[in-house]
């Protein structure tokens, strides 16, 4: 099938998209790598008559450090994120999960805010913005607000992300040790089970971690059963074998499709948390 007719027009700054946003009056869209959007317009499950595109917005790609804290543009490309030297010193997790998604086209062309904004419940992202505990920086015609990840995730393909509303870039303390890993469907790579890990270890004790989960449900959710049973303990293979053992016992609504079943994802939420962990672990050391 081919979209419906549209109107293109291209965006130069944030403000210049949300005024052609608030004039389209709810008929408009945002383009970035179109990725998710276009396939859902060949399918006509999303109809927009003005289509308004954010992919050449001066500063609206790029990855720096300020204060301690990383900050990535919503227009970075998940090639510029995997690729990023910045983030694999100081934050690899995030360059290790944009390197796992798709192929070299979608990577070229996707963005990290239209992956979250998009919020597709495999989606590889969500899992580590979760478990580094990312502000989203989001602006609309009222001005600036942020949102945690933990809150932005409302359901499947569901965000808190108003229509008149851009999200214009993700920030977060860089953590070392984090690691991602996932169990992707061979065709596209999106993942059937993704688990992002973060921990502090201090004296080779757990201090704190946090684990993130993408693909296994509606929507991305933490493990924090997994969480609470690792905190203060020893960061040794055994507490790691016993804590995975309980991943996803508290997931509720686990998909079911041809890629998986239920009980074969809650069998993989537990491979792929203790593989995280493991990698998490490796990254303190190397
Ligand atoms: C073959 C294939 C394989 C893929 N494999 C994977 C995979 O393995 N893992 C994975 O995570 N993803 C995968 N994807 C999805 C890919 O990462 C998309 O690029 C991504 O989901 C959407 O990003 P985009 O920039 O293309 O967004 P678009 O398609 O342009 O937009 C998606 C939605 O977000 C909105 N939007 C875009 N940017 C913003 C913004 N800054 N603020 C507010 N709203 C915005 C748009 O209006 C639209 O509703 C795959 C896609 C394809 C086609």
């Amino acid at each position: 099938m081919i979209s419906t007719a549209f109107e293109y027009e291209r965006a130069t700054s944030l403000d210049d998209a949300l005024a052609k946003l608030a004039a389209a009056g709810g008929a408009g869209k945002l383009i970035a790598g179109g990725h998710s959007l276009v396939p859902l317009m060949k399918l006509r499950l999303s109809e927009p008559t003005v289509l308004i595109d954010i992919a050449n917005i001066p500063d609206f790609a790029g990855i720096r450090e300020a204060d301690g804290r990383i900050e990535i543009g919503a227009g970075t490309t998940h090639h510029d994120v995997a690729i990023s030297a910045l983030l694999r010193a100081r934050c690899p997790v995030m360059a290790e999960a944009a390197a796992a998604i798709g192929d070299q086209q979608v990577r070229n062309r996707g963005t990290l805010g239209g992956s979250l904004a998009h919020a597709d419940p495999a989606a590889d992202y969500p899992a580590v913005m979760l478990a580094l505990d990312a502000d989203f920086h989001l602006k609309g015609t009222n001005g600036w607000r942020v949102v945690k990840a933990g809150d932005f995730f409302q359901g499947m393909l569901t965000v808190d992300l108003a229509p008149d509303e851009i999200l214009a870039k993700v920030t977060f303390a860089p953590v070392r040790a984090a690691a991602y890993a996932k169990l992707h469907q061979r065709a596209s790579r999106f993942a059937i089970v993704g688990v992002a890990a973060a921990l502090a270890v201090s004296d080779g004790t757990i201090s704190s971690v946090r684990i993130g989960l993408t693909g296994a449900s509606s929507s991305p959710s933490r493990l924090e059963n997994v969480e609470a049973a690792l905190t203060g303990r020893d960061a040794t293979a055994g507490a790691f074998s016993a804590a995975a053992g309980i991943a996803g016992d508290g997931v509720e609504d686990l998909n079911e499709d041809i890629h998986a079943s239920a009980d074969y994802r809650r069998a993989m939420i537990r491979v792929f948390t203790r593989r995280a962990l493991d990698g998490a672990l490796a990254r303190i050391a190397g």
